[in-house]
């Protein structure tokens, strides 16, 4: 079965064309900047690659053009458009509505439509992702996977704030969680890896990149995780602020006649290491700085670090214990450094960090000794394929 994956962003549409159960990835694409000018798409295929530069005004008219670069003979990836079978969308946020990835029909749309005010930088995006798909290859079954679904297996005193409980009953304002489809990979790839069962384990798995979550999953289910109405709950992140004393937006409102947009940008977009170092929201920059000995990069860096730590320390509680930490996304797929930063701080929870293996980038890998009581390993995450995992099991 061939599937396309769709992840739409408010300008962007990353795409990957999978053919499953067998998980061949025949052809990727990124397409930037739509709708403003100098859309550029990138084309990544089995036999070679292309850049290709161009205006185009919306998603359906980004979907056509890729698709015909599909069926372009030069690129050689499909002989005809009917090859694809079916496509499978993420769709950030699925609220206590979608428990499990859907079928796309009219009313999953409208439903995804009413989340936008819980997402209203993802749902709306992600809305079009599917819209163009229905316009271009009207006769393919449409499948949402949802960043929530995966937490769903919450329990109400995990995903309850302590609020007046009328504003649950009211607008249903709980913690969600997201990166749910990378949780979801992630952990299940590390069972495989250590040749368990993930019913019989306690995984932490930390998805570390731009955003930045952590979550508790016990047997395969999650108990805990750190985003939470919306992502901007847990970790220090890029420009997210992660978790603060509630009481700070009332303060900084009044001393600063900030108004709530103000705030919600300044939370969103503007704090995190970014409002931390002054300088960038690239954890890149952030080591630089701190190996050149700079103090904001620094301080940004040690936040960074010890918030990881804590949650860890709190989710191994919760689960009363804790066989594997596994960790993902673009921080610490790729950094020996904060890899390092972080195991130093794990010796409590009998992890030793084996600095030989430590040396890499972007690959699967143990990393702890072996005498260690509990594992520390790297594992990429692969939102794409678990998309293209969901799509196929749901329709097969
Ligand atoms: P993601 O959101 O998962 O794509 O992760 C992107 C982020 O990963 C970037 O913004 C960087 O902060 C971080 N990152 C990528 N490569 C490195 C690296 N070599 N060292 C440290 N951080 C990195």
């Amino acid at each position: 079965m061939k599937i396309l994956v769709l992840n739409a962003g408010s300008s962007s549409l990353k795409y990957q064309l999978i053919s499953m159960p067998e998980w061949d990835v025949l052809s990727k694409w990124l397409v930037d900047k739509i709708a403003i000018e100098g859309t550029v798409i990138k084309h990544v295929w089995k036999e070679g690659k292309v850049e290709i530069a161009g205006n185009l005004e919306n998603h359906s008219v980004a979907l056509k053009k890729v698709l015909e670069l599909l069926v372009d003979p030069t690129h050689w990836v499909l002989t005809s458009l009917e090859e694809i079978d079916a496509a499978g969308h993420r769709v950030v946020h699925g609220w206590e509505h979608f428990v499990n990835s859907s079928k796309i029909d009219d009313h999953a749309k409208i439903k995804i439509d009413e989340l936008s005010e819980l997402a209203p930088l993802h749902n709306p995006a992600n809305l079009m992702g599917i819209y163009a798909v229905e316009e271009v290859l009207p006769n393919i079954p449409n499948i949402a996977v949802f960043d929530t679904s995966f937490h769903q297996t919450m329990e109400p005193s995990a995903y309850m704030y302590s609020i007046p409980y009328k504003y649950y009953e009211k607008y249903k304002v709980r913690r969600y969680g997201f990166h749910g489809t990378s949780h979801k990979y992630v952990s299940h790839r590390a069972a495989e890896m250590l040749d368990k069962d993930i019913k019989d384990m306690n995984i932490i798995v930390c998805h570390v990149g731009n955003g930045a979550s952590v979550s508790a999953i016990k047997g395969g289910k999650v108990v805990d995780t750190s985003m939470g109405f919306t992502p901007l709950e847990g970790l220090t992140m890029g420009t997210r602020s992660g978790d603060l004393d509630p009481a700070i937006v009332a303060f900084l409102m009044r001393k600063e006649n900030m108004t709530i947009e103000d705030i919600d940008h300044m939370l969103n977009k503007q704090s995190g290491v970014l409002g931390i170092s002054g300088v960038s929201s690239d954890m890149r920059d952030i080591e630089d700085g701190h190996i050149a000995g700079k103090v904001q990069e620094t301080l940004a860096l040690e936040i960074y670090v010890n918030k990881i730590v804590k949650y860890i320390g709190s989710y191994t509680a919760i689960l009363n214990w804790c066989d594997a930490v596994v960790l993902t996304a673009g921080t610490l797929e790729n950094s020996a450094y904060i890899r390092k930063m972080i195991a130093d701080k794990l010796t409590w929870l009998g992890i030793f960090l084996d600095e030989s293996k430590n040396d890499f980038r972007w690959e699967e890998r143990i990393i702890s000794t072996p005498e260690s009581k509990s594992v520390l390993m790297v594992v990429p995450t692969n939102e794409e394929y678990m998309i293209a995992k969901e799509t196929y099991d749901l329709l097969k």
